[in-house]
């Protein structure tokens, strides 16, 4: 199986850059913003308690986004393998899911780490909430406090994949053909 991570703070292109991974390699997209947008559009009472802490722009507890990636994991055994998307962003789901994939005796290929200057992530970001209209998008105050919990939480993550020689870092200011093909080099390298 190939398990890769796409890691990077919000509006590094990790979904862009997801949809033409899946593509050319066959995997399974798993990003828990999706997943808990969908429980949020259902209404669910998970979705009703994920929105106002997403609205805030601080992280949902780690059971919650672990529980749904396995039972995504168990949904999907003859996967060619899997792209988590905005998983994991904390050493704790780090460790969840190291401890999920090797039940299913797999683990890790690599983790792409897309790096964006704060600048451009807040012009991007911006500008994908007027075309999505993704309220946590719309407002400068609620961006800065999720790039606040990317540094303070989300980034020290990298480290835990550097320990395992499974970290590669990619520039993310190109064009999105240019970094698409840098991470297809560092996938088959
Ligand atoms: P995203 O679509 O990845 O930018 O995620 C949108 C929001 O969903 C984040 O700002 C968090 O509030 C929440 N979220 C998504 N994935 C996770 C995760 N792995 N851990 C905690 N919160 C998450």
């Amino acid at each position: 199986m190939r398990n890769i991570v796409l890691f990077g703070p919000p509006g590094a292109g990790k979904g862009t850059q997801s949809s033409k991974l899946i593509s050319k390699y066959q995997l399974i997209h798993l990003s828990t913003g999706d997943l808990l947008r969908s429980e949020i559009s259902a209404g669910t009472a998970l979705g009703l308690e994920a929105k106002g802490l997403m609205d805030k722009g601080l992280l949902v507890p780690d059971e919650v986004v672990i529980g749904m990636i396995a039972a995504k994991l168990d949904a999907n055994t003859n996967a060619a393998g899997f792209i988590f998307d905005g998983f994991p962003r904390t050493h704790a789901q780090a460790a969840a899911l190291d401890a999920l994939l090797e039940e299913k005796h797999t683990n890790i290929q690599v983790m792409l780490s897309l790096e964006v200057s704060n600048e451009e992530l807040m012009k991007r970001l911006l500008l994908r909430g007027k075309d999505s209209g993704r309220a946590d998008d719309q407002n400068p105050e609620i961006i800065g406090k999720r790039i606040e919990e990317y540094n303070a939480k989300t980034k020290p993550v990298a480290a835990y994949y550097q320990a395992q020689g499974k970290l590669k870092n990619i520039p993310g200011m190109g064009s999105v053909d240019e970094i698409f093909d840098a991470l297809c080099i560092a996938i088959n390298g």
